[in-house]
């Protein structure tokens, strides 16, 4: 077996071979439990010169065939029979109307088979599990990954092994148990869940899928920045909206520009907006400090982007950094008012997370830090029907101030 790329540590900058890694640097993370993000998470790295070169001589644009020949670590015979990705990415004339601002778009990964922007991570762990021969994967996760993870295990005939806290959505367990996943409910919250998942697979094996802790789930995440690329004309946008829970989903849509930037298909990266929610803030104040804190309670109607110690937090930082981005946060009552206005305004009734970019953008725009002609992708992850209780809750709230 030969390998189309390389490990290199995010942190240290070492290189490893795929045989002989699995999850982090072991050099950076003697202490990745509870508290440190500054794990040493491990990058993908092709032979960027090559395929360079091989571009050069085909003399014509990349397609996604292509992309995913030479810029994804796991072949097609492994592939899971799920098919996710791929999702539409639109224009909408009424935001764009509506915010004053020529150019917004919209990708659409509410439209997952599972309902989720983590479909793409489970397709490419499921691959990896199916090209070492394991037939058990094991994840922490909010919610999100792990309904995910058991609709693509559904489909491989795999075993999912997912433990959840206590608070996950109703929608969302619904969808494991249906799935016939093996759910353990933790006493906990996200964070807790995460280090006994951690310690199920050392003990009992398995594939862990865990977020930034598996290097998979980073690159699995960036065949959205692919496709944004792609169905924009082969143009890289100038801004895209991100919702920032532990940051993965940010580093895996720069790690897709950047890799079209190194094989010199692409000659700039977009501007990467974070966007969190008020309590969940840990990446945020790291971005705008430099200094890393935990934040201190991340409770928010969000759940899918509530994180105390968010597993990815350096990367994401790049991410921002090294694309002249900048990151926001936003109140619960901001995101509620922005889940309406996207659902009345596009059709598109997202979950509280993917909600937040909206009000990210509203609230950019009040700061003066967007352009009326840039054009901006508002990265919608999740579907509003994961959590329809949270809308209940503060629709009577909301009922006075509503703008309709
Ligand atoms: C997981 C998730 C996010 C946040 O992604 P991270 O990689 O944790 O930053 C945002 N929205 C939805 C719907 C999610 O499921
Ligand atoms: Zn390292």
């Amino acid at each position: 077996m030969s390998y189309n790329y390389n490990f290199r540590c995010s942190l240290c900058g070492n290189e490893y071979k795929p045989e002989e890694i699995r999850y982090l640097c072991p050099e950076c993370s003697v202490d990745n439990k509870k508290g440190n993000p500054l794990k040493g998470v491990l990058l993908v790295e092709y032979d960027y010169e090559e395929i360079r070169n091989i571009l050069a001589d085909a003399g014509k644009k990349p397609d996604i065939n292509f992309l995913m020949k030479y810029l994804y670590p796991v072949e097609e015979k492994y592939f899971p029979d799920y098919y996710c990705g791929n999702t539409p990415f639109t224009k909408s004339k009424n935001l764009s109307r509506y915010l004053n601002l020529e150019n917004i778009f919209i990708k659409n990964d509410s439209l997952n088979p599972s309902g989720s922007y983590k479909d793409r991570a489970s397709f490419l762990v499921v691959a990896e599990a199916n090209r070492i021969n394991e037939k058990t994967i094991v994840t922490a996760s909010t919610g999100n990954a792990a309904s995910s993870l058991a609709a693509v295990c559904a489909a491989n005939n795999s075993k999912a092994v997912i433990f959840v806290p206590e608070t996950a959505p109703k929608a969302k367990l619904v969808q494991m148990y249906s799935y016939g996943a093996q759910v353990i409910k933790v006493k906990g919250t996200y964070d807790d869940a995460f280090a006994q998942s951690i310690e199920y697979t050392n003990i009992q094996g398995g594939l862990n899928r865990n977020t930034a802790y598996h290097p998979f789930t980073i690159e699995g995440k960036k065949t959205a920045g692919f496709e944004i690329f792609l169905q924009n004309g082969s143009i890289v946008p100038d801004t895209i909206f991100i919702p920032v829970g532990d940051g993965v989903i940010i580093s895996g849509v720069y790690k897709a520009f950047y890799d079209l930037l190194k094989c010199g298909i692409t000659d700039k990266m977009p501007k990467l907006i974070c966007v969190q929610a008020e309590n969940s803030n840990a990446i945020h104040n790291f971005i705008i400090s430099g200094e890393y804190k935990n934040a201190l309670n991340p409770k928010t109607v969000a759940d899918s982007i509530s994180v105390k110690t968010p597993s990815n937090a350096y990367l994401a930082r790049r991410a921002v950094t090294e694309t002249g981005g900048f990151s926001v946060t936003v109140s619960d009552e901001e995101i509620m008012l922005s889940q309406k206005k996207l659902a009345s305004l596009s059709g598109i009734y997202a979950e509280p997370s993917s909600a937040s970019v909206f009000a990210g953008l509203e609230k950019s725009i009040r700061n003066k830090l967007i352009t009326k002609n840039e054009q901006i992708v508002l990265l919608i992850t999740g579907t509003g029907l994961k959590d329809v209780d949270a809308t209940i809750r503060f629709t009577e709230g909301f009922e006075k101030e509503s703008y309709i």
